[in-house]
């Protein structure tokens, strides 16, 4: 066991004086940081917004080490500590004071790879067109989708995209992942879900795109553009999981709260 500590920042300035502050209390308290990662470290610390929790997950090469965000962003649901508070964090670092999350992640294979996502996977058009694809849920035929496209995003991405396409807020902990349309089009053509489906763990998703469509889609993986000539996709959970530490198991319903409403 090390005492070291990754940390991963995006470039605001901000950032950067909240990096300062908390890189001197933790060296008080003996730990050696790092801005180049080394997968034999105890925490991820992540400063910055959601954007940056995300960047860091697809950064680690190594799942067994906790991550805790402080957040200079404007959301930051990922992220529960408040820069004024980085003090309180180390002290209870320190005493290993507070829990793990288990956050899951969602894995799309193609015929030859596949990819991770801790918010979402997303199948849409790359220009301003509609998309026809076939839906499947653990083999059964669903729906020919006719729409801008499809997204499916995890209990934790819940509260991002799929939020903004009337998707449901599904806790943080919640075992499944949710199916929600974007802009589906529904007419006596083309009958598509208005509404997001709730799938339980061990669920899987194929998405077929129709050949008319496949030269103009587009996945994106938490918010990463991918380009291919691949048409079918299946999503399930990974057996991957984010560790992430929670110093407050309310500061979900907070988070919430004073975002949302
Ligand atoms: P971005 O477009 O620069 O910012 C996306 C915004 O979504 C930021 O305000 C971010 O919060 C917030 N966000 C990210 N994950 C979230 C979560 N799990 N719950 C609540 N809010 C969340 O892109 P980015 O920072 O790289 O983030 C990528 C994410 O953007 C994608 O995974 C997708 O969910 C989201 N997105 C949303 C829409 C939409 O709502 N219409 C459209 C495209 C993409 P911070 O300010 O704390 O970083």
């Amino acid at each position: 066991m090390t005492n070291t500590i990754n940390v991963f920042k995006n470039k605001s300035k901000y950032s950067a004086s909240v990096y300062r502050k908390i890189r001197t209390i933790l060296e008080k308290n003996g730990y050696i940081i790092n801005t180049q990662y080394k997968s034999d470290a105890i925490l991820n610390l992540v400063i910055g917004g959601d954007g940056t929790f995300l960047h860091a997950v697809h950064k680690s090469k190594n799942f067994d080490i906790p991550f805790v965000g402080i957040n200079t962003g404007h959301l930051g649901f990922y992220q529960e500590i408040n820069p004024d508070n980085v003090e309180d964090f180390v002290k209870r670092f320190v005493n290993k004071d507070y829990n793990i999350e288990n956050l899951s992640l969602l894995e799309t294979k193609f015929r030859n790879r596949s990819f991770l996502s801790l918010n979402e996977t997303v199948v849409k058009s790359s220009k301003n067109q509609i998309l026809r694809l076939k839906v499947f849920i653990d083999g059964n035929f669903l729906e020919n989708f006719s729409g801008d496209g499809l997204i499916v995003s995890t209990p934790h991405g819940s509260t991002a995209y799929s939020l903004s396409c009337g998707g449901a807020i599904l806790y943080q902990s919640l075992e499944g992942f949710q199916l929600t349309p974007i802009a589906p089009v529904s007419s006596s053509t083309y009958r598509s879900l208005k509404n997001s489906i709730v799938c339980p763990k061990g669920s899987k998703i194929d998405i077929v795109v129709s050949k008319r469509d496949n030269k103009h889609m587009v996945y994106i993986f938490d918010g990463k553009d991918f380009f291919t000539k691949e048409y079918k996709i299946s999503i399930e959970m990974s057996s991957e999981k984010v560790k992430k530490i929670v110093l407050d198991k309310n500061h979900y319903w907070f988070n919430i709260k004073d975002k949302f409403l």
